[in-house]
């Protein structure tokens, strides 16, 4: 098994530091300042039960997710841009009392039954500035850390599936899955991780800002992830979600200008093949593909030195176990994960954690994967929405999606099974595509795949519903 350093030890111990040490949406910033400003927080936040951190995209996030860290405070990342209704939802089931914001942004006490915003309190927020301050300063909070066993964030999941759920992440399951990326991507100070991802789940913050901060790598984050930005933040590393690839893909230059990269990763999403394909072919390089959840963080990855196909997620990280529970003589099946990454169940839900362990304390991702005879598992999607039961047989939607993706017209593909009187569920597919008919895409997948996996209604959308993290939302689109 791992043996992790305490989460913070890497940061807050002095090491090699620069002036650019992270760079947030154009701001630089060394660890030393990091640390000051954080400690800054970590010193007005001391003692409340759960912070909130409204995630924009910026260096002001950074500070105050790092200064929860410090005082031991768990802190829940607010999406910035969530309506009314999810911010309340967030902050009412988090328990926040505090709620920190941006310099200039409203931060106050979180009053039940108030929005954020700032109308509560009275007390002014803890407005996060950032500010350099000398090594004695720093000292101060380079004291030992709280508990491993302690909460170290609430990350509410992306709502895929239903609501969002909390998931409680301990300190120790942070440094643990950290530890098991670097070791699998070989990723140390010399590297430069780049991304323009949000700070409000697991991958644009966790691994995104906690893994640079605690390998000690430099940080670029691009604000947004445009392909732009990628082109020109200079990184060796480079995280997206399968849309931003998508876009770098459909942008040669941009694309190009990542040949001097060391390894491109994607993740919180299936990489379709075609994308993978183009972006070996522009950049020189096979895109690795990890996976993971905001309950487990990353379980599975390619690793650096590893093969890397499209649709194959890897291997397990050192400490996990994953197995497959299957129907008899079936491939694919269920995958269920344990090891030193598993958060410590979802707040306020006993019995949707209950739910989420077998008797024997593995979690049920609620995925439908197949492990090779190499041991790299291949996803193949989510049990309630990707697998369609049609005429008898069990098709994987991402088969059939990745088969419209190859044609040269289509651009996106959800594929997903609506209720058939006769066949149980029918393939209906949901395409963005220019100049192409529903026989032809049809036709198209018969020819690619076996007769019953070939759709039998197409779509044709604008653009396919997703979120912030470039997920397909299925449960949103229209009706058949
Ligand atoms: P909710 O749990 O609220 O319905 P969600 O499952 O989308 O939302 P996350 O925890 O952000 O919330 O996402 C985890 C899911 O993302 C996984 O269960 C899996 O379905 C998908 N995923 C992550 N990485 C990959 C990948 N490389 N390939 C395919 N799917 C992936
Ligand atoms: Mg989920």
């Amino acid at each position: 098994t791992l043996v992790s350093k305490a989460l913070l030890a890497a940061l807050t111990s002095a090491g090699e530091d620069r002036p650019d040490a992270l760079t947030v949406a154009g701001r630089p910033c060394s660890r030393e300042e990091l640390l000051g400003a954080a400690g800054a927080v970590a010193a007005r936040i001391a003692g409340a039960p759960v912070v909130a951190v409204r995630a924009e995209a910026t260096l002001e996030t950074v500070v105050a997710v790092v200064g929860g860290l410090l005082a031991g405070v768990p802190v829940v990342p607010l999406p910035p841009d969530s309506g009314p209704a999810e911010r309340d939802h967030i902050l009412r089931d988090s328990g926040a009392t505090l709620l920190l914001t941006g310099v200039g942004g409203a931060g106050g006490d979180v009053g039940p039954g108030e929005g954020a915003g700032g109308q509560g309190g009275g007390r002014g927020g803890p407005g996060v500035t950032v500010m350099p301050v000398d090594a004695a300063e720093r000292a101060d909070w380079a004291k030992p850390e709280p508990d491993e066993a302690a909460t170290a964030l609430i990350l509410y999941t992306s709502g895929t599936t239903g609501a969002p759920k909390g998931a409680l992440i301990s300190r120790r399951a942070v440094a643990a899955g950290l530890d098991g990326l670097a070791d699998a991507w070989a990723w140390t100070p010399d590297d430069t991780l780049a991304h323009g991802l949000p700070l409000f789940h697991v991958h644009g913050l966790v691994l995104g800002v906690l893994g640079a901060l605690r390998v000690g790598s430099r940080l670029v984050h691009t604000g947004r992830p445009r392909p732009e930005a990628y082109a020109a933040a200079g990184g060796t590393l480079y995280f997206g979600v399968p849309t931003v690839w998508h876009r770098v893909a459909g942008d040669p230059a941009a694309a190009r200008a990542l040949r001097g990269a060391r390894l491109l990763v994607s993740g919180s999403a299936p990489l379709p093949t075609p994308v993978f394909r183009g972006l070996a072919e522009l950049t020189g390089h096979q895109v690795v593909e990890r996976y993971g959840m905001t309950e487990t963080l990353i379980t599975v990855a390619t690793r650096a030195d590893g093969e890397r196909r499209p649709g194959h997620v890897g291997v397990p990280l050192p400490g996990v176990r994953t197995r497959i529970v299957a129907e008899p003589g079936a491939e694919i099946g269920e995958l269920e994960v344990t090891g030193p990454t598993l958060f410590d169940g979802y707040l306020n839900r006993p019995e949707a954690t209950a739910a989420s362990y077998t008797a024997d304390g593995w979690f049920r991702t609620g995925d439908i994967a197949a492990i090779e005879p190499d041991g790299t598992h291949r996803i193949v999607g989510r049990a309630s929405t990707d697998m369609i039961k049609s005429g008898g047989y069990r098709i994987g939607a991402g088969e059939v999606e990745n088969a419209l993706l190859d044609h040269p017209a289509v651009r996106e593909a959800a594929v997903v099974g609506a209720p058939h009187e006769d066949l149980g569920q029918e393939i209906v597919a949901y395409v963005v595509a220019d100049g192409v008919g529903e026989a032809e895409l049809i036709d198209f997948v018969a020819g690619h795949l076996s007769a019953h996996k070939r759709p039998r209604k197409v779509r044709f959308l604008e653009a396919l519903p997703r979120n912030a993290m470039g997920k397909p939302q299925k449960r949103l689109l229209p009706p058949a």
